[in-house]
């Protein structure tokens, strides 16, 4: 019986190490040093987007409590979530709690920010088409508009 639980433990515990997180089947890429965002980023462009296939797919890793700046994908945005719990938010409207799962769309021009929850790391997939020109930054998230979720 002992070897029987044993051998449950091993299995159970080699499924749980397989099943993954995005770091485990792709590398976090560099630590981002551009000054868009507060907190810690890493960044991994695994596709570039070339005249053919006009957007970039990058895998984005957040420590708890980092996040962009607010700012605006000229062509729009999806985003792939891998890992943890962030929020997303466009301007006017309420912060949103996403999780890993979920899938968020942002339309091309709208004003918005991302990033981590306080106790979770966060990652996602995010796919950019490229065809109308680069992100546009903006201000700064404000400690309240971080805080309030509602
Ligand atoms: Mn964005």
């Amino acid at each position: 019986m002992k070897k029987i639980l044993f051998l449950v433990f091993v299995t159970c515990s080699i499924a749980i190490s397989g099943f993954g997180q995005t770091a485990e089947l792709f590398p976090k890429g560099e630590i981002s040093a551009t000054d868009n965002h507060t907190g810690t980023i890493w960044l991994n462009e695994l596709s570039k987007p070339d005249s053919i296939l006009n957007y970039s797919i990058a895998v984005a890793t957040y420590a708890p409590g980092a996040k962009l700046d607010w700012h605006i994908h000229p062509a729009g945005q999806v985003l792939i979530i891998t890992e943890g719990t962030g929020y997303y938010q466009e301007k006017g409207k309420p912060k949103q709690i996403v999780h890993k799962g979920d899938v968020i769309k942002c339309s091309p021009g709208v004003e918005h920010w991302h990033g981590a929850s306080l106790e979770t790391d966060f990652a996602y997939f995010a796919v950019t088409p490229a065809q109308k020109g680069k992100t546009i930054w903006l201000k700064r998230v404000t400690g309240e508009e971080y805080k309030a979720i509602k």
